[in-house]
């Protein structure tokens, strides 16, 4: 049986693949677009392409890859690898795992993507050994996972740890979940991208509108330049959104009592150097100073690799 594993960070827009060898090294990376639009088989298919050039150019045998793993949005019962919904996938009640093991023959585990990079960064990340940790990822969406007392919590029906959605102003902008004023609706990319347009739309001058360019949400290296040539309206856009991002914070810390929170996803790891000091300065506002002392908040280890370590994690059983 082999030593290496195959891990897989499933997305919206991409499907990020890699090898990993008998010491938990990536030894190898595939990207490729995920193709949401064109339904259910290409998505598939594009998945399966992924193992299979992860296997070809890396040169690897098939039977050196003991169990391929994965992170995917959506409710996913880990137990028996099916994914039950997934908002922004073509998926309901997908046995995702009959498909690749009975495509592979290799044994096929798989999580919630949030709950994977939770995951991967109490195994292999930040979070080694702390009792109880919550973890935000602030990407396109903002995810959410929780490790407590020693375990990953996903509740009984597998969709807990939604942190995204905990509305922090009932007045505030409508979210893509449908309700008002969501943590996602201030912080994620697509909040962000929101309150740029409409600021530009006022006639506000920016370096972002050039950046921005046709796409529809902001690239966090495009937010990342424009915060480092100090343009005005990054830093407020960005200021606001990591507010609100401290509020989030400080109400997960005065819920949980955590030993740590880790704030991970691409923003963070593009503008983590703007983000960290203004999030510690800000949850003081939102936080219990007795609880706030004894919570170390991080920014992710692992960055880009949380999910894929998290996969890892789900193939070796360890969920705590
Ligand atoms: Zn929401």
């Amino acid at each position: 049986m082999g030593k290496k594993h195959i891990c897989l960070d499933i997305g919206g827009t991409k499907v990020l693949g890699a090898i990993l060898d008998e010491k938990d090294n990536i030894t190898f990376k595939v990207k490729k677009k995920t193709k949401v639009d064109k339904g259910l088989e290409k998505v598939e298919e594009r998945i399966i392409d992924v193992v299979d050039e992860l296997i070809k150019e890396s040169g690897t045998d098939k039977n050196e890859i003991a169990a391929i793993g994965a992170g995917a949005p959506g409710v996913i019962n880990e137990e028996t690898g099916e994914i039950i919904y997934a908002p922004n996938l073509p998926w309901k009640n997908y046995d995702i795992k009959k498909v690749m093991e009975k495509r592979f023959g290799i044994p096929f585990y798989i999580g919630n993507d949030a709950n994977m990079g939770m995951l991967g960064e109490w195994k292999y990340g930040m979070a080694v050994k702390k009792e109880n940790v919550v973890g935000i990822f602030v990407g396109t969406g903002v995810g959410g996972g929780l490790i407590i007392n020693n375990k990953l919590f996903t509740g009984k029906r597998h969709d807990a740890g939604e942190l995204g959605h905990m509305s922090l102003n009932t007045e505030g902008p409508y979210c893509n979940c449908g309700q008002r004023g969501c943590l996602e609706a201030y912080a994620s990319k697509i909040s962000i991208t929101r309150e740029i347009k409409v600021q530009i739309e006022r006639g506000r001058k920016t370096i972002l509108k050039d950046l921005l360019g046709e796409d529809s949400i902001i690239k966090s290296k495009d937010l990342k330049e424009a915060i480092d040539a100090k343009d005005s309206l990054a830093l407020e856009v960005m200021d606001r959104a990591v507010y609100y991002l401290a509020a989030g914070t400080g109400n997960l810390i005065n819920i949980f009592g955590p030993d740590m929170v880790v704030l991970g996803g691409g923003v963070l790891e593009s503008l983590g150097d703007f983000i960290m000091p203004r999030v510690k300065d800000y949850v003081k506002r939102f936080t219990l100073p007795e609880i706030l002392n004894g919570t170390e908040i991080v920014r992710s280890a692992l960055g880009d690799d949380a999910i894929i370590y998290g996969s890892l994690a789900i193939i070796k059983g360890k969920k705590g």
